[in-house]
């Protein structure tokens, strides 16, 4: 499908503008990008290197415009758990079948790259140009240094908002009518370290696996990234009696490594002093509605949707909403208003879907993972999915691995646990949990 060539600004350089960018120029649209930071590829140390897991959301958008080979090189497969529990030797848990696998990406890595292709493809940046105000109804915006300085005015046919969770676009979008919003943020935070590599430059822990130390309240995992470090993050608490706050000497954070994850403590570099140098982040869910104003100007990414980062899509459903655009531009042409109702009447569903089982995981983590009959569950989900895997999907595979909408993901994972509601419930279940009578109890409920 043709479109007239339209001046767009996106405002957010990250890794959901960056590949937007990229799209849209491949209709011909004259594209400026605008970020308040300094170009991420300028930047030698950013303090932060977040890992990213990406799966089959991101890879699908990404292919569609040509790229996913150029990204996979900086990538690495993770095709299972590996799982440090106090008392038991570590072992693995296959994430789905055979050549399943997440992808371990550094966002800084990813970023700059993203940046390099949407310039290749003659995409203009603005970097340290941060936004301060929206004219939507006129696709103007307001750029400068200081929110009381002096400001430059741009006019444009189209602006995306996609400057992230705290987006001023979208708060801009906030001040109108029937405009609804909501923040959620958990009690728990994340804080990131680093284990780096061996002498040699190899990993020190299997550079192909999800390395998590589950801990109930909280929980450490570690990423490989390619220079044969791991990017790890502990997630606790804020407060309470395990928390950041209760710990606040160098000493007591080298007790809390040494007892909870003895396993792991040595390797980790600097861990006193990262410690308390590196920040303590705090998680939102965010949802808003509409996410459009009229033919002029449209949210995507984390501006109109950021979830809890607990089933690793929060990117994947952002580059999910550019892939989902791209098939409502190929349908509408040269209709924006037509295109923009569409594409927020196709994703905001499976956004509010995303954001409730990333909520639900986190749940789980913290507060079911020790529970036995929770175990057992999930034991006989696994037992009885392998068996019969065209009947039962984990609901964990159809979000990671498949590109059905993630509302049905959750609807039929809904369905999944009423079913295992009912089989937990059978006396003796404990006993009987891999029987013929089980299985064929499950199938009959399907
Ligand atoms: C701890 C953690 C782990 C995560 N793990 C995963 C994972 O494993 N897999 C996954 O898919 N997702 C994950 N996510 C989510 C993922 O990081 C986000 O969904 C993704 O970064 C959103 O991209 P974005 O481009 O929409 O927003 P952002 O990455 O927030 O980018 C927004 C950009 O807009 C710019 N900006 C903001 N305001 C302005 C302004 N006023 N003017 C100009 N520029 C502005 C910012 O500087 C920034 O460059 C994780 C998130 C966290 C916090």
């Amino acid at each position: 499908m043709k479109q007239t060539p339209k001046n767009i600004a996106i405002v957010g350089s990250g890794l959901v503008g960056s590949l937007l960018a990229i799209y849209l120029r491949k209709y011909g649209h004259t594209v400026t990008v605008f970020d308040r930071r300094p170009d991420i590829r300028t930047i030698v140390f950013s303090g932060r290197s977040i890992n990213l897991a990406m799966s089959n959301r991101g890879w699908k958008a990404l292919s569609e415009i040509g790229i996913e080979d150029e990204i996979k090189k900086i990538a690495i497969p993770l095709d299972k758990r590996a799982m440090h529990v106090v008392g038991k030797p570590m072992y693995f848990q296959k994430y789905g079948k055979e050549g399943e696998a997440i992808w371990s990406i550094s966002r800084g890595v990813l970023n700059r790259r993203m940046i390099d292709l949407a310039e290749e493809s003659g995409v203009t940046f603005k970097f340290e140009e941060k936004v301060w105000d929206v004219d939507l109804p006129e696709a103007k915006l307001y750029t400068g240094e200081t929110e009381k300085g002096e400001w430059q005015e741009y006019k444009f046919d189209l602006i995306f908002g996609c400057d992230g969770a705290f987006s001023r676009v979208r708060h801009k979008m906030q001040r109108r009518s029937r405009f609804d919003y909501s923040q959620d943020f958990i009690d728990v935070g994340y804080k990131e370290l680093t284990i780096p590599a061996n002498a040699d430059g190899t990993h020190k822990l299997d550079a192909h696996s999800f390395h998590i130390w589950p801990r109930g309240k909280y929980m450490f995992i570690a990423m490989p990234n390619l220079d044969g470090s791991f990017t790890c993050t502990l997630f606790m608490p804020f407060e309470g009696e395990v928390s950041f706050d209760s710990l606040k000497t160098k000493e007591e954070a080298k007790n809390f490594f040494e007892t909870n994850f003895p396993s792991v403590n040595h390797e980790i570099e600097d861990l006193t002093t990262d410690f308390f140098k590196n920040p303590t982040s705090a998680m939102v869910t965010m949802k808003c509605y509409p996410w459009t104003y009229w033919d002029k100007v449209a949210l995507v990414g984390d501006s109109a949707h950021a979830v809890v980062p607990f089933y690793g899509q929060g990117m994947n459903a952002g580059f999910e909403d550019i892939y989902a655009l791209n098939g409502i531009i190929e349908k509408y042409g040269d209709d924006w208003e037509a295109i923009f109702q569409a594409y927020q009447k196709e994703r905001k569903p499976n956004a509010d879907a995303i954001a409730e089982l990333s909520y639900r995981n986190f749940i789980e983590m913290s507060s079911k993972t020790a529970d036995p009959r929770f175990l057992l569950q999930k034991k006989i989900e696994k037992r009885f999915a392998e068996k019969h895997p065209e009947k039962w999907v984990p609901l964990y595979s159809r979000v990671t691995f498949s590109d059905r909408p993630y509302a049905e993901a959750l609807a039929i994972g809904d369905e999944q646990e009423k079913i295992m509601e009912h089989i937990m419930g059978l006396p003796d279940i404990e006993e009987k949990w891999d029987s013929a009578e089980v299985e064929s109890k499950i199938l009959g409920m399907l």
